[in-house]
């Protein structure tokens, strides 16, 4: 198995994270699937679980991609209205066919935007939620200052994010799955690039108190987070005051 040294990250991420989610658009759930031995699901429901979504809300999933999210927020609450806000349309699309497929489109706005300037009037939003995002946005303070922005005084920010495993045994183990995963990348998506960029954009996020730093430092208020498997991914929350 290639063992890669670390890929180059730019400054601006934003045409690498455009051409890495254009390619593996069609695969991407599969791949969540395979990399997190399905995982993700829990992960994913955790959040929505914690987010506690009303009737009557409006939710904003920012890089909300193939929908995911939009899907289980509609589940738990039917009557809520999403938007789905990703910068890449390909990624969309995808989440709109299945929006569609599923009968809840009249339920998710699907808007191509940035994290960094959402294009949404303050306090208008009852929740934000960002799961799998943040890592990939190529300013995050600026990201965080547009969550704060949105939201309306006391609704709750929700970020779901691959984080970093404290236990130093079960970090070798999970460094060894990670330099796999390039490679199921180049088997099933057939881009290696795309998940070298994945498991170097991982090691490079910051670790969980550093996030909630960032995020009290934006302006939001009981800021905390909860590790999941053990840190491998964390969700950090906050409310604006
Ligand atoms: N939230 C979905 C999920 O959990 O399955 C998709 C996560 S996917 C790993 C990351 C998404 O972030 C991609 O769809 C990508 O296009 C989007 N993205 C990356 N940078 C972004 C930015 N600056 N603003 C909005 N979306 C962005």
């Amino acid at each position: 198995m290639n063992q890669a040294s670390p890929m180059e990250i730019p400054a601006n991420r934003d045409p690498l994270v455009r051409r890495v989610f254009d390619s593996v658009a069609a695969n991407y759930d599969l791949m969540n699937d395979i990399m997190s031995l399905g995982v993700h699901r829990l992960w994913k429901q955790a959040m929505v679980t914690y987010l506690l979504p009303q009737a009557g809300q409006t939710i904003l999933d920012v890089a909300g991609g193939t929908g995911d999210i939009s899907y289980r927020i509609l589940q738990q609450s039917p009557d809520s209205r999403i938007i789905s806000l990703d910068i890449n349309q390909a990624m969309l699309t995808v989440g709109r066919d299945r929006a569609i497929d599923s009968g809840l489109d009249d339920r998710i706005d699907h808007l191509v935007g940035t994290a960094e300037s959402l294009p949404l009037n303050d306090s208008s939003v009852h929740a934000y939620t960002i799961a799998f995002g943040l890592r990939n946005v190529s300013q995050r303070t600026k990201a965080l200052s547009e969550a704060r922005r949105v939201l309306k005084p006391g609704g709750k920010f929700i970020c779901l994010e691959f984080n970093h495993i404290e236990s130093a045994s079960l970090d070798t183990v999970y460094q060894q799955w990670s330099r796999m995963i390039p490679q199921f990348g180049e088997w099933i998506a057939k881009d290696r690039l795309a998940y070298e960029y994945l498991v170097e954009s991982i090691r490079r996020f910051p670790k969980q108190s550093e996030l909630a730093s960032e995020i009290e430092a934006a302006g939001l208020g009981r800021v905390g987070w909860r590790n999941y498997s053990f840190g491998i991914v964390a969700l950090h929350y906050g409310v604006r005051l």
